[in-house]
């Protein structure tokens, strides 16, 4: 019976062709991805070394994500939850769910870039008319070209409708003036989907009047790098001054952009708290391996009932975590509303994964403040997490507002 399945009620069994992609991802992973690693192997255990002084990836770690991200095209893995008509399988949400917990469940790597993230295609490039998808959204589906989602700007963030950068009709053309940050992959991408206001919030309304733009890489100028120690040389200012864009940059309908991203919002939120469920068994795992090995006080440490108890606690956690985000994916396959759903699962996911990094760093002594073992690593990215794709309190915002509170808002 497949996971998405109704006949028979919900079914959390793994079907036949889901478990068959994720054994071949764990093959795709020993055969091609750790070899790459081994050769980056300093980049990958010190951060400071796969960067310029800026926060820039170095050729080397950059060519490495590059050759991933094709090779996982190419063995059909990287953007199979894209519709074949632009290249992808098809995969239902369930199983991407599930290829996303998997994959993460092996911790932080080149593992990281084998499947869509913000650099890849999202639902949104599906709004590309023919020649659009043509030149840009079946490159990326290719793992040939990548791309940037460009909302974020100094002066608004959770408040993204109140964003300033504008473009205004100028004949055939669009003039884009304005200014974005936080921008994953804005230093690498071939192109970014750019969002801008075209028509005043007064006329158009909160929501409306923002339209989405392609626009190609050396239209912009790259502005200082905005690096956590999370992710360091992935995000990035980009600055538009005058920029003339012909009209057939256009994503989607003018003017209706902000409801559109809306509509996408739920599978962001998805695959983010997919990453934290795999990462936190992850970091689980191994501090149940040390927990059995390391001994104070002529016993192994796992023995004391407060190193025992953060493991068990994490584990329910994380199993809650995991049930939610199926919930969620079977749900979006039958296209039922997920609203609620999805904010309950990022904001429970990243949570558990931020208590488990914690305890995966106490549980290691000293050592987990160390570069060496990089839990620090997790437990940054795991707080991470908690801001992009909608921070905590917006989740929680969403929640009480299905339940009629901060009717203001
Ligand atoms: C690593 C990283 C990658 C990113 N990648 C991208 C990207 O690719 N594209 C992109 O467009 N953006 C990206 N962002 C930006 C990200 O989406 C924003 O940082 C996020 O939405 C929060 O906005 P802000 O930082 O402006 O914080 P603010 O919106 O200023 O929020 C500050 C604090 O106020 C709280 N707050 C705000 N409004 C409310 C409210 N109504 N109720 C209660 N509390 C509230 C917030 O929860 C937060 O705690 C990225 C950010 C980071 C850190």
């Amino acid at each position: 019976m497949s996971s998405s399945d109704t006949e028979n009620g919900v079914s959390f069994e793994i079907d036949s062709e889901t478990e068959l992609i994720l054994e071949n991802l764990d093959r795709f992973i020993e055969q091609e991805i750790r070899p790459l690693e081994a050769d980056l192997d300093d980049v990958l255990e010190n951060p400071r070394v796969g960067h310029e002084d800026n926060g820039r990836l170095t050729d080397d770690y950059l060519a490495a994500i590059e050759t991933v991200r094709k090779k996982s095209a190419d063995a059909g893995f990287y953007a199979m939850n894209m519709p074949a008509e632009v290249g992808g399988s098809g995969v239902s949400n369930v199983t991407w769910y599930r290829a996303i917990t998997h994959v993460f469940s092996k911790g932080l790597g080149l593992n990281e870039h084998v499947l869509a993230g913000p650099e890849g295609p999202k639902p949104l490039l599906l709004l590309a008319d023919e020649d659009q998808r043509e030149t840009y959204v079946e490159p990326v589906v290719r793992g040939e070209k990548s791309t940037a989602f460009a909302q974020t700007e100094p002066v608004a963030g959770s408040d993204s409708p109140a964003m300033e950068t504008t473009a205004e009709k100028d004949g055939d053309e669009w003039i884009l003036n304005g200014q974005k940050q936080w921008i994953t992959n804005a230093p690498y991408a071939d192109f970014a989907q750019v969002f801008a206001r075209t028509t005043p919030q007064e006329e158009a309304g909160r929501y409306g009047g923002i339209t989405c733009f392609i626009v190609e890489r050396d239209k912009w100028e790259l502005g200082s790098f905005n690096n956590t120690p999370a992710a360091v040389g992935m995000q990035a200012e980009l600055r538009f001054d005058d920029v003339r864009l012909p009209a057939d940059r256009v994503l989607g309908d003018v003017g209706k952009a902000f409801y559109a991203a809306m509509d996408f919002l739920s599978l962001g939120r998805l695959e983010l708290g997919a990453q934290a469920v795999g990462l936190a068994d992850y970091v689980l795992d191994r501090a149940t391996e040390y927990a059995r090995e390391r001994e104070a006080f002529d016993r192994p440490i796992g023995d004391f009932q407060q190193i025992s108890s953060q493991i068990a606690r994490g584990r329910a956690k994380q199993y809650a975590a995991d049930s939610s985000g199926l919930r969620c994916a079977w749900k979006m396959d039958q296209d039922e509303s997920v609203v609620e759903d999805t904010s309950i699962f990022k904001w429970f996911a990243t949570q558990t994964y931020w208590e488990a990094a914690d305890s995966a760093v106490q549980i290691h002594g000293g050592n987990g403040l160390s570069e060496d073992y990089g839990f620090m690593e997790h437990l940054n990215y795991a707080r991470l997490l908690r801001i992009v794709e909608g921070t905590d309190e917006l989740q929680l915002n969403t929640i009480a507002k299905q339940h009629g509170l901060l009717e203001s808002q």
